[in-house]
């Protein structure tokens, strides 16, 4: 029988939450003890048959249901340590060859193309993770995998529906006027959508659609894909770009009146259905070059590859499951189907750069 205890330690150093997910079993281990600025410590495996090191991105909430029954299915131990993307890979770095991580899991393929440039990132060979989830979510060189699909669509209040908006296109015309909401061009999720067009797009015909862009925004750019919702609402604006699973999860959550009823007021449009399809990121994850329990790595995340955890990950994230014929949460399905961009993630990291210096000329703030 398999008791499940949660531990969460406070670090200051890091800004760090340490979760650790006991699977009480008899079991062998050496651990590294780690002592933080609060005094707290840390004990993560360093080799072990039974236990994993996670450093992740997610927010905790989101992926412990996974990782709980990765441990009971396994009965190895997850410990994580969550951050923001770009701490844990500065902490991965700065514990060098020391380093306890045995798998990051970030919420974008900017951040995994980051991980992969900083060499700290082995390939990955699994005949599961090529099974089941498809090449375009997956690193070309085996470096990631990608877990569930991000889409940021269009989405629309009726006014904005009268606009004849089908494509991230139409943004940049004219007779849209001051009607878009959307966030800051120092987003990732807005600079992977700009990356994006950089594939099948030239670079000036990319400059002066952003310039369109910045022409027909409603306010100076601010605030979270959530804000763009009420923004919408309060009819601030008619038109914005947001990640699905933020729309999801204000309409999911009905004790929040007032977000269930803001997000109620906005309709998705997926934009690009006759060309490259809608833009889509990924959340995903690797094996550290230095990871102490390769093996047990490798187990945790063809877990998150497989039917059962991609099902969760559907109902629990408002995220889209990257394995196909995967029910998916009624809110999602109420969209309808949709054509999602094909272009290999990669693209993504590798188009960033030039992606921020676009949207910067442009006068994107
Ligand atoms: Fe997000």
């Amino acid at each position: 029988m398999t008791k499940l205890i949660n531990t969460i330690l406070k670090s200051t150093l890091f800004g760090i939450f340490f979760v650790s997910l006991v699977a009480c079993q008899p079991q062998e281990q050496s651990t590294q003890k780690s002592i933080d600025q609060d005094g707290s410590e840390a004990i993560l495996a360093t080799e072990s048959q039974k236990e994993v090191n996670l450093y992740s991105a997610r927010k905790e909430a989101l992926i412990k249901p996974l990782l709980k029954q990765f441990s009971e299915d396994t009965g190895i131990k997850v410990n994580v340590i969550s951050s923001k993307a770009d701490a844990l890979l500065k902490r991965i770095q700065s514990e060098g060859n020391n380093s306890p991580a045995d798998v990051l899991l970030t919420t974008d393929a900017g951040r995994l193309y980051r991980a992969k440039s900083a060499g700290i990132l082995t390939a990955i060979d699994s005949e599961v993770i090529n099974t089941n989830v498809p090449s375009q979510y997956l690193d070309e060189d085996n470096m990631w995998v990608g877990l569930s699909i991000r889409v940021r669509p269009i989405m629309v209040t009726d006014k904005g529906a009268s606009l004849g908006i089908d494509s991230y296109e139409d943004l940049a015309k004219p007779e849209l006027g001051k009607s878009i909401c959307i966030r800051s061009s120092g987003n990732i999720y807005n600079q992977s959508l700009v990356a994006g067009m950089l594939n099948t797009v030239d670079e000036t015909a990319v400059e002066s659609w952003a310039q369109g862009v910045v022409a027909n925004m409603a306010r100076s750019p601010q605030g979270g894909d959530r804000d763009q919702v009420r923004a919408a609402a309060a009819g601030q604006c008619s038109v914005i770009v947001a990640n699905t699973y933020y729309l999801a999860s204000m309409l999911a959550d009905q004790s929040n009146e007032t977000d269930y009823q803001a997000a109620s007021k906005l309709k998705v449009i997926w934009p690009n259905q006759t060309d490259r399809g809608a833009h889509v990121n990924i959340s995903g994850a690797g094996i550290l070059k230095t990871a102490p329990n390769k093996e047990n790595g490798l187990k945790l995340i063809e877990f998150l590859s497989s039917k059962k955890a991609q099902e969760l990950y559907a109902n629990v994230n408002f995220e889209y499951p990257v394995m196909e014929n995967i029910e998916l949460n009624p809110i999602l399905s109420a969209w309808g189907e949709f054509k999602a961009d094909q272009t290999n993630l990669s693209v993504l990291g590798e188009n960033n750069a030039r992606a921020v210096m676009v949207m910067d000329r442009a006068g994107w703030k």
